[in-house]
């Protein structure tokens, strides 16, 4: 799938350029344009991806401090120039953009929501979001944050793609190690879903189609990606147990909203090199997701990759009404009563919460 990556707010950004750092370093080519947008300008000068500067006028390079609501305004404001610096390179080969950020912060989790507005105002291909949510120690600001954001995105962007600060690192980890873990994780992941529908030279057609990816978020607000990965054996028939096995750690343990398993739609992607997968057992792997998720639209291939491993990835669509969104959305949802602008109109609900939308 080609896509073009916008990230906004500082883990945005980092995350923006590991994306489009991995898709290089393989050779996979999916990712055809790279941009940083913040209002901070110290974030900016870190990164050697295209960037550009927002609120200029309102925050002279400083940034909106955890002021999401700032974040909004500012980027509202200036949306005409993030839009001037992707003329070009959201070309016609481009099969959906992704506003990549944040959510707890202010710049990414206010500006990403705008931006997704604008962007789907303006292009005809679909326009997700691929948000990190705070993990359950950050503190109420961010999870309040995150709360109003998830729920703006949710209404604008034809999917939103959530990994959790609390899944795919180690408990031992550092702040700091732990976002690093987190960044590479995504990158590889999220890299390797987003390439599954490209043929890569060398190793023959992938038979997953990027329309079956665009489909598969097609389904759902709010998706997930489990991921898992095992040695291979080269003879696929030994590989028929592996893939059942990875697919399975992939949706129980692996996934980026830890236990989300309930989805209305899934695709399942088993990647390695082409001898070494066996086709009962992607078959038996893509049952073994409908069961467990309780649904009937079940998508299933192969990624042909040179590798002496196998991977499963599970992207799944609709998680909206798992437990653990569930449980977020509270959290949110308590966080937001601490905060002093608490007594705002609840009229638009999103599962039934008393948060705001950001505009
Ligand atoms: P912004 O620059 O104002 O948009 O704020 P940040 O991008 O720093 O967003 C803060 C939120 O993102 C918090 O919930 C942090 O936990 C999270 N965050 C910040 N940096 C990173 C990072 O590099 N990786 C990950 N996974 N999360 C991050």
């Amino acid at each position: 799938m080609k896509v073009v990556l916008i990230g906004v707010g500082q883990a945005g950004g980092k995350l923006t350029q590991a994306l489009a750092e991995f898709d290089h370093r393989m050779g996979f080519d999916a990712i055809r344009g790279a941009l940083a947008v913040n209002s901070a300008k110290a974030d900016l000068q870190s990164l050697s991806i295209d960037t550009c500067l927002v609120g200029q006028a309102r925050v002279n390079g400083h940034g909106v401090g955890g002021d999401n609501e700032l974040g909004a305004e500012v980027m509202q404001e200036d949306t005409g120039e993030v839009m001037g610096q992707l003329d070009g390179q959201i070309t016609a080969e481009a099969e959906g953009i992704f506003v990549v950020a944040g959510l707890g912060g202010g710049t990414g989790s206010g500006g990403a929501p705008v931006l997704v507005r604008e962007l789907a105002r303006i292009y005809d291909i679909p326009v997700y979001a691929l948000g990190v949510l705070p993990g359950r120690d950050e503190g109420a600001m961010y999870q309040a944050n995150a709360g109003r954001s998830l729920k703006t995105l949710v209404r604008e962007a034809d999917s939103t793609l959530l990994v959790d600060n609390d899944a795919w690192h180690s408990s031992g980890d550092s702040v700091g190690d732990a976002f690093d873990a987190i960044n590479r994780a995504i990158a590889q992941r999220v890299g390797l879903l987003l390439a599954s529908g490209e043929a890569i030279e060398g190793v023959g057609e992938s038979v997953v189609d990027s329309s079956e990816v665009i489909n598969t978020f097609k389904e759902g607000d709010i998706a997930a990606l489990g991921y898992a990965s095992a040695a291979a054996s080269e003879d696929s028939a030994e590989n028929v147990t592996t893939t059942m096995s990875t697919a399975r750690q992939a949706l129980f343990t692996g996934t980026s909203l830890p236990d989300a398993r309930t989805a209305d739609a899934a695709l399942l992607v088993v990647a390695g090199r082409p001898e070494a997968i066996p086709r009962k057992g992607v078959e038996r792997a893509r049952r073994m997701v409908e069961d467990e998720t309780g649904s009937l639209q079940v998508r299933g291939g192969d990624f042909p990759l040179d590798s002496d491993r196998l991977a499963a990835l599970v992207l799944l669509s609709g998680v909206e009404r798992s437990d653990r969104m569930e449980e977020f959305m509270e959290r949110a949802r308590e966080a937001n009563e601490q905060q002093p602008e608490s007594d705002a109109d609840p009229a638009a609900q999103f599962q039934n919460d008393e948060l705001n939308d950001l505009f």
